[in-house]
């Protein structure tokens, strides 16, 4: 639809000026977010017709109570919740706003515990509230691969794991924590666009499965000289590798640099705000600093209208994440 490709039309500083009292007030709430959802117009939902009016009370001529639209195509009435990921949650508007909007501009991110200091919200509140956001601001799964010289690597992330003594009579450890999981990663020269992803282990079969999910055979790899990447190289364009064995980390352009400031920004924020990820959230995680991390460049403001719109046609693809 037209309207949801728009530039943002508002001035950048303007957005960022509504955001306190969004945070505060559910009336500047909810239409901080129809605001931005419909970029000032409004649109149904379910069948896309812009033929629609706000349900006011009909003797004061306030808004409804809960901020109802009505659809004069379809004859529904709808919110600006529904078709993304707030619409079965109850959490008021205002919590949303504020969630999109820390994560957004917290280079780090922003934990469960701070939402719900701030926000007085359930601890478990919070959480659902976070992986919310980070499913909306993760990258669609059909949307464009990546395309270009790309750099490909792969990283472990995750809680440390810790020697631990129990009372064996081998005097032998035991891992008290889970291993670190393996995450791939690519990085667009030309662009600075980054995809990453969990994988179960580091084997060929997935490396291999991560690369044709993410990048374009059209598009020139760049590896370190781990194995895998020799047969996976050809099926691209073209493959060249960095010998780090031989201190070879820069030979002319053919360095893996860009994929390891990504990885360094991950770490940090892993490690240091979100200490105890567990596995089957850590794509959520990911996808947090891959969407902070692709739209660097954008103003603050920008990046929360980004995140609210990629909330848009969500919600049926929302999948708990599965264990492991
Ligand atoms: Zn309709």
């Amino acid at each position: 639809m037209a309207r949801n490709q728009k530039k943002v039309g508002q001035d950048k500083s303007e957005i960022v000026a509504d955001i306190p009292l969004a945070c505060a007030d559910e009336t500047a709430a909810v239409e901080f977010l129809e605001k931005q959802r419909w970029d000032g117009g409004a649109c149904c939902p379910r069948c896309g017709d812009v033929d629609v009016y706000q349900m006011r009370d009909r003797k004061t001529g306030e808004r409804n109570k809960r901020f109802l639209w009505r659809c004069k195509g379809c004859k529904q009435q709808f919110t600006v919740r529904i078709g993304t990921v707030m619409e079965e949650s109850r959490i008021p508007a205002r919590h949303w706003v504020y969630a999109f909007w820390r994560m957004c501009t917290s280079k780090k991110g922003v934990s469960a515990l701070e939402i719900k200091r701030h926000t007085g919200l359930s601890y478990k509140s919070a959480l659902f509230l976070l992986h919310r956001v980070r499913w909306a601001a993760a990258p669609k799964q059909d949307g464009p691969k990546l395309k270009g010289t790309v750099e490909v690597d792969e990283t472990r992330v995750g809680g440390k794991p810790r020697k631990h003594r129990p009372h064996r009579a081998d005097g032998k450890y035991t891992w008290k924590h889970k291993p670190k999981a393996p995450v791939f990663g690519a990085v667009v020269r030309e662009t600075g666009q980054v995809r990453a992803r969990v994988i179960p282990s580091v084997t060929t079969a997935n490396l291999k499965k991560a690369c044709n999910e993410l990048i374009d055979q059209s598009s020139t790899l760049i590896s370190d000289e781990a194995p895998a990447y020799v047969g996976i190289g050809r099926e691209y364009a073209g493959h060249e590798s960095v010998k780090h064995s031989a201190y070879e980390y820069v030979r002319g352009d053919i360095t893996t640099n860009t994929i390891e400031s990504f990885w360094a920004i991950l770490k940090r924020g892993i490690n240091g705000v979100y200490h105890n990820v567990s596995r089957k959230h850590l794509q959520r995680y990911v996808d947090e600093f891959e969407f902070r991390y692709n739209h660097r460049e954008m103003e603050d403001g920008e990046r929360v209208v980004a995140a609210i719109r990629g909330a848009n046609d969500k919600r049926l693809m929302y999948r708990e994440p599965v264990a492991g």
